[in-house]
């Protein structure tokens, strides 16, 4: 049966969903990028645990899980229905591989995974769900997730990582927007990044805070970028990743976003 893709999508900031940028004009035809899947199992990185839990609600509300944004942004929904029995198969497959994993029958939907949601599968026809990660652990562990997700591509499940290239907000230049000048820190540690998954170092990608040029800069904190590493985790060894979308906004905050076979 047909392999799907795995996918990390750059969500940027919650206004993302409104307010039309290079970014989210590409994730608007998010759902050209792939075959039209069954199911949609999102790693956001706005839902933090201590262990792997997946999103076991029948509709799963929208939670607007940021604060002091324009009030349009708060009507938004997503009423895509849930995937509670699929939810508990992924439970058993990641308990399966060693996993302390749960389902969690009241967990709505994060903007991390309504906003790429909202712009390439605006229908909200596809049932969706959600898996947390755990900024506890490490990028290996995001890594032996995906692994053990890889059988979910050849049953319709599109496994869909949303979180960040760099992630550091104290450092965004909000006055310049989206022309801002680019900080070559970003840009360099959002080319290192580019290289690795082009020539699948994969185990570079896991040791990124010692390789990766301004790790600590870009990301003082890793849950944006540990999403990355399911998509990859779960991609097939060896084959190239690729860049779907390049650009920086604000001068620092990377929204490229990757596909792998
Ligand atoms: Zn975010």
């Amino acid at each position: 049966m047909l392999e799907l893709p795995t996918l990390f999508v750059s969500h940027g900031a919650p206004t993302t969903a409104l307010v039309d940028s290079p970014a989210r004009r590409f994730l608007q035809g998010l759902s050209q990028a792939v075959p039209l899947p069954r199911a949609i199992l999102v790693i956001s990185a706005h839902w933090e645990t201590e262990q792997p839990r997946l999103g076991a609600a029948e509709k799963p509300e929208t939670i607007h899980d940021f604060y002091g944004f324009p009030a349009p942004l708060y009507q938004l929904r997503y009423p895509a229905p849930g995937a509670p029995a699929l939810a508990a198969e992924i439970a058993a497959l990641l308990t399966k591989a060693g996993f302390q994993a749960a389902t969690d029958p009241a967990q709505g939907l994060d903007h991390g995974a309504w906003t790429p949601l909202l712009l390439g599968f605006p229908a909200a026809d596809i049932p969706v769900l959600q898996l947390s990660v755990q900024p506890a652990k490490d990028p290996a562990h995001h890594y032996a997730l995906g692994q053990a997700l890889r059988p979910l591509r050849s049953q319709g499940v599109l496994i869909l990582a949303s979180g960040s290239l760099t992630h550091n907000l104290r450092e965004l230049d909000f006055r310049g927007g989206q022309n801002a000048p680019l900080q070559p820190w970003a840009g360099a540690f959002a080319d290192w990044v580019k290289a690795a998954l082009e020539q699948r170092r994969d185990a570079d990608m896991v040791a990124y805070r010692r390789l990766a040029p301004e790790a600590q800069r870009n990301h003082p904190t890793d849950e944006h970028f540990l999403p990355l590493f399911v998509a990859l985790g779960a991609a097939t060894p060896g084959v190239p990743a690729e860049a779907l979308h390049r650009s920086m906004e604000l001068g620092a905050l990377s929204m490229d976003s990757y596909r792998f076979a």
